[in-house]
């Protein structure tokens, strides 16, 4: 696995006394569910972008661990650009997501918007996400920093590595120090890819930090055929893991529909990261 030396560090002792590297170098490893990041496993997490429907997301449950991913995702409140686009199910979402999830064995992940959701959703979820638009939502922040389930934190499309890492603390600060760093794309001036995926602050973040870091290349690029090489890309220079939208039917996807995966392009993308994994000494888990 990839490791830096502490002279490289960018970042002052006490800069960020959370969630800061370790004296040791060493990354904290984070469990959702039964699944842990940080180890030696690099983690495929995958699903819809949002919970569309019960069989939907059951559906997407199943092609998911068919392919070999290990977490489920699933918006059920869903941040769109627009009030006028789908919204997602909401508490409904939920509740269909915790039933896909026990059925197919596997633990998934949900954004949270509102700070005045945490508490209903606290018991019901296997980790929280919050997405690029909410980084900077300090209450929500503090918020997640008083409950005892993990928080995946991706970063703010036009946020600096230390704001992100700033974010990170403001959970930390609360004791809870179950956080995942998710670089999802940062915007740019062009608009080919859909944001400009940064790998480089990524690794920035898991050398400066010991907090477990992956990547959402969906998002980052929202083209599906790019998603698979930004994976292997990914697991090569030494992250923790990936996150990637996958839907039975892409092409009836209520939010973003065009850079879904489908079923057997997930499976593709997951079997080539298996011949790489032991070459930078990492494992790919398959659900027990
Ligand atoms: C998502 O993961 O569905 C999502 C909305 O991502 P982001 O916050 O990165 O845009
Ligand atoms: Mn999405």
């Amino acid at each position: 696995m990839q490791k830096f030396a502490a002279e490289q560090l960018s970042t002052t002792p006490g800069e960020f006394p959370h969630v800061g590297r370790a004296a040791d170098g060493a990354t904290r490893r984070v469990s959702i569910g039964d699944v842990s990041f940080g180890g030696d496993e690099f983690v495929v997490i995958a699903g819809p972008c949002a919970v569309e429907s019960r069989e939907q997301i059951e559906a997407s449950a199943r092609l998911v661990r068919k392919a070999g991913a290990r977490v489920l995702r699933g918006g059920a409140f869903k941040p769109r650009t627009s009030p006028y686009s789908f919204q997602g199910l909401g508490m409904e979402g939920i509740e269909h997501l915790r039933r896909a999830s026990l059925r197919a064995g596997m633990p998934f992940v949900t954004e949270v918007m509102s700070v005045g959701d945490v508490a209903e959703l606290a018991p019901r979820v296997d980790a929280f996400q919050v997405g690029t638009r909410n980084m900077h939502n300090f209450a929500l922040l503090e918020e997640l920093g008083r409950q005892p389930k993990p928080v995946l934190l991706k970063r703010g499309f036009g946020a600096t590595l230390r704001e992100w890492l700033g974010a990170a603390e403001y959970i930390a600060s609360g004791g809870n120090l179950d956080i995942i760093l998710c670089e999802r794309g940062i915007r740019s001036f062009g608009d080919e890819t859909r944001f400009v995926l940064d790998l480089a602050g990524a690794l920035w973040a898991k050398r400066e930090s010991q907090l477990p870091v992956i990547v959402d290349p969906s998002h980052a690029t929202g083209l599906p055929g790019l998603v698979d090489p930004l994976a292997r890309a990914t697991l090569a220079c030494g992250l923790d893991g990936v996150m990637v939208e996958a839907h039975p039917t892409p092409e009836t996807a209520l939010s973003d529909r065009a850079q879904a995966l489908t079923p057997d392009m997930l499976s593709a993308m997951i079997e080539g990261l298996r011949p790489i994994a032991p070459a930078v000494g990492r494992e790919i888990g398959s659900a027990g």
